[in-house]
């Protein structure tokens, strides 16, 4: 046997590393406390226990111009209220409803800029004059009822499902990209109403998974599950944890942070605890999936709904933000929306969304480029498993990170995906690209009809996007697009 080598002179281990300066400074200077809602003049005489309960919260929600300038009072400028008057006349593909919990977590010192008013109570100053909307802007944008297996149900991915329970919310959020069906018709935009009732669809729902053994996670959203009864969503869920083949569920709520009161009620808080226990029996994992946008929209009362939900059994609370130019897209603000959920609110950062490419939102999408900056930007200062991942959902192939295209034309502002399964309405092979557009415009009209797509009729797919040379780009989807056959 060789002898082991002796060891030689060696230098001292001298440590040099210390805390650099960042280009992001850690740790967060915002307090975290619920902002006053004592300062905005509607409320300056609400009471605590009037401001906590889910009943005031909503009896009290924003719906119009009326109410919306009796709860901001002087502090909404005249030019602000007739610019978002303008828009619900002209533009606006969600009609208006904020909570009070959400208008107090906007500053009210300069609303013009405020980024939870910017997407929230969208302007018509806020939005591309020249090119509002990308030219092949639709209705759902991401086609999710043409591969509805039953209505309301989009089977799109090989395992898993996405099942729209309700089309409705406690708030509305101009950027939706459920506009086709969710919330109450605008000016604009006559909303898809279901065609069978509540209960029916249900069961068609549960019918359809109890068949389909291959699903085995269910995403349960809407609309917003803070909309159903907690009798509705807990007989629907409960019978989906029966399901034998359904291993993973997914609550989709923004009202999680827009009416956090709604799941502090003891009847909710109760049913919660009930179908907690249930899955921790079947080895189901449950959890929850919430919609912030910015961290100032993270008060202590969504940290206190997110820890009782882990208390009772929840696997995760994971957040899934949408990139919003003028809300959120710059590093500092997405950095500081993901610490702010990790460490104060206890929700796991997960996705950021590109916007959807639905009528009317040009102002807030960013190019594939930019996404791909703002996500290597972002890399390394949290945990790997605390990381957002930026997505782009490309129409009929699902989400995918945005390093991950195939191949991209920057100048033109397309951008190529494939894709490694079919979708519920797939009859080609897999391996097709799919092209993306960029951000490119013209004011063609969106579709305002309410018709929506019967199941199963795919259609091509659809673009999205964003990006430099409008004129350039439009053109050049629109050549690409008439030489295109369906994807799926
Ligand atoms: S909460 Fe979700 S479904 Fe409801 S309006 Fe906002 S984005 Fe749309």
């Amino acid at each position: 046997m060789s002898e082991m080598p002796r060891p030689g002179p060696f230098s001292p281990r001298v440590p040099r590393a210390h805390p650099a300066e960042q280009p992001f400074p850690y740790p967060l200077r915002r307090a975290w406390v619920e902002p006053d809602w004592r300062r905005l003049p509607g409320y300056a005489d609400v009471s605590t226990g009037d401001w906590e309960s889910a009943q005031w919260q909503r009896a009290h929600s924003v719906k119009n111009l009326r109410q919306l300038k009796a709860a901001l009072g002087e502090l909404l400028p005249d030019s602000l209220l007739a610019s978002i008057e303008r828009d619900q006349a002209e533009r606006a593909t969600m009609s208006m409803l904020l909570p009070p919990q959400m208008l107090n977590t906007m500053d009210e010192r300069d609303l013009w800029a405020d980024p939870v008013r910017r997407y929230m109570l969208p302007a018509f100053d806020d939005r591309d004059h020249e090119w509002p909307s990308h030219p092949l802007a639709t209705r759902d944008s991401l086609h999710e009822a043409d591969m509805w297996a039953v209505e309301g149900l989009t089977h799109r991915y090989p395992t898993k499902v996405l099942a729209e329970v309700l089309a409705t919310c406690p708030q509305y959020c101009g950027h939706c990209t459920r506009m086709d069906l969710v919330g109450n018709s605008t000016p604009q935009i006559a909303k898809y109403k279901f065609q069978v009732k509540q209960p029916s669809r249900h069961e068609q729902i549960l019918d359809y998974l109890r068949r389909t053994p291959s699903v085995r996670d269910v995403v349960v959203s809407g609309g917003d599950v803070a909309n159903l009864p907690i009798r509705v969503l807990s007989e629907f869920v409960s019978q989906l944890l029966d399901i034998d083949s359904i291993r993973d569920i997914r609550l989709a709520t923004k009202g999680l942070m827009g009416i956090p009161q709604h799941f502090l009620q003891d009847d909710v808080l109760s049913g919660l605890e009930r179908l907690a226990a249930k899955a921790t029996r079947r080895e189901v994992d449950l959890a929850v999936h919430a919609h912030v946008n910015h961290a100032n929209q993270l008060t202590p009362l969504v940290g206190k709904v997110v820890r009782k939900l882990l208390d009772m059994g929840f696997r995760d609370v994971r957040n899934q933000g949408v990139l919003l130019r003028g809300v959120n897209t710059t590093v500092s603000d997405l950095l500081e929306l993901c610490f702010t959920l990790l460490n104060r609110a206890k929700i796991m950062p997960y996705y950021f969304y590109m916007c959807d490419m639905i009528p009317n939102s040009e102002h807030w999408r960013i190019s594939v480029a930019q996404a791909q900056a703002l996500q290597h930007a972002i890399m390394g200062y949290l945990p790997g498993f605390a990381t957002a991942r930026v997505v782009c959902d490309v129409p009929f192939v699902g989400k995918r990170w945005v390093h991950q295209t195939e191949s991209y034309d920057r100048e033109k502002g397309i951008s190529y995906w494939t894709k490694n399964y079919r979708t519920g309405a797939a009859t080609s092979t897999t391996t097709r690209s799919t092209p993306y557009p960029n951000r490119a415009g013209s004011t063609g009209a969106a579709s305002t009809s309410s018709a929506r797509r019967s199941p199963r009729s795919a259609e091509p797919a659809q673009p999205c996007s964003s990006t430099a040379t409008w004129k350039a780009s439009s053109r050049a989807w629109l050549a690409l697009s008439r030489g295109s056959q369906a994807v799926s």
